[in-house]
């Protein structure tokens, strides 16, 4: 895939609406680009989009690797007696970003703003918690808010993708930047092996997806595909950031919900070094991915999380770099094709 084409795909991605649990506007978006690519493409219970590419046979392996279509935000949990929206957040999102955003709330994706009390009435400091937050649809009173956005609504921030000098701007690169990255890589060419490439739901509110999508493919190995944090601008004064915009293709030895295979850490340290593609390694110990739930599944299953730096993720608007998005697709390309059952072969 071509950058051009590559950043469309990944606009398209971006601008879709997804929160976890109603991914289905993803979902849409993202079969255009899978038919005819692969053999098969299902939904199962949970909502996690499984699409099956089959390989050529000659090494005995399944391989599953998974990018999550949810992103975080908001669900109207209240209504107000003016017409405004209480809400809570779905997944984490800092509440202090909220004020003044414009918000896309429901299935006809209606314009919201957050309401925050004026500035010229603010005293204390503290008052961007999320329980005092409102949002405003332009509703005359508390019945017509309950018709327009009923509880249970959810709405995401209204911010359209978009070029940014060198770099790349929209909202839930997290994860739509790893689900770009996998398309990709079912668009190429068939593989050794069965290659199982599963967008999943409800990564944000605890790795849920996963958890199923796992249990399904029963893999011998899975790869996971993130978009993650890249706190290197603004710079703190002291310690190293989680990971950095530009340096390519983070690969994440251990975070909370797991610790990587050492095997295939040290297979993707090889093939980057053999391939010449740049790759840094995220601060261990720092959040947590759908490789949580899939290495815990049947007998357990060698994982590891490989992600896109992308900074102010989980906010209105996150950035990375196109070309770490291509590094990112030919070091998981080239690690594939060289892939062999002895990569994990258990001593
Ligand atoms: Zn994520």
């Amino acid at each position: 895939m071509n950058r051009d084409t590559l950043l469309e795909l990944l606009q398209t991605l971006s601008n879709a609406h997804g929160t976890s649990g109603d991914e289905i506007e993803v979902r849409r978006a993202l079969r255009p680009y899978l038919e005819g690519h692969v053999d098969s493409l299902r939904v199962d219970a949970m909502g996690n989009l499984i699409a099956h590419k089959k390989g050529t046979g000659t090494q005995a392996l399944r391989v599953l690797i998974t990018a999550h279509t949810d992103e975080v935000g908001m669900m109207v949990v209240d209504h107000t007696g003016d017409g405004g929206l209480k809400v809570e957040t779905s997944g984490s999102i800092d509440a202090r970003l909220l004020p003044g955003l414009e918000v896309r709330v429901g299935k006809e994706a209606l314009p919201g703003i957050i309401g925050l009390k004026a500035i010229h009435r603010i005293d204390d400091e503290n008052v961007t918690a999320i329980d005092q937050l409102t949002v405003d649809i332009g509703a005359r009173d508390r019945d017509e808010a309950r018709e327009l956005a009923p509880i249970g609504t959810r709405m995401t921030f209204a911010t359209t993708a978009h070029p940014l000098g060198r770099l790349f701007a929209g909202k839930s690169f997290d994860d739509r930047a790893g689900c770009t990255a996998l398309v990709a890589l079912l668009q190429g060419a068939p593989l050794p092996f069965d290659l199982f490439g599963v967008f999943t739901v409800q990564e944000e509110v605890g790795l849920r997806g996963a958890r199923v999508a796992g249990y399904t493919v029963a893999p011998d190995v899975a790869f996971v595909l993130e978009g993650t944090i890249a706190d290197d601008l603004p710079k703190e004064e002291e310690g190293s950031p989680t990971s950095q915009v530009g340096k390519g293709p983070v690969i994440t030895v251990m975070d909370r919900s797991y610790i990587a295979d050492p095997r295939v850490v040290r297979y993707l340290v090889q093939v980057a070094e053999a391939a010449g593609i740049p790759y840094q390694f995220k601060q261990p110990g720092i959040g947590g991915t759908d490789a949580g739930t899939i290495h815990l599944t049947r007998e357990g299953v060698p994982s590891i999380t490989v992600a896109i730096p992308c900074r102010y993720i989980h906010g209105p608007i996150s950035l990375l770099d196109p070309q770490d998005l291509e590094h990112t697709i030919a070091l998981l390309r080239a690690a594939l094709e060289q892939l062999t059952p002895e990569v994990i072969r258990r001593s």
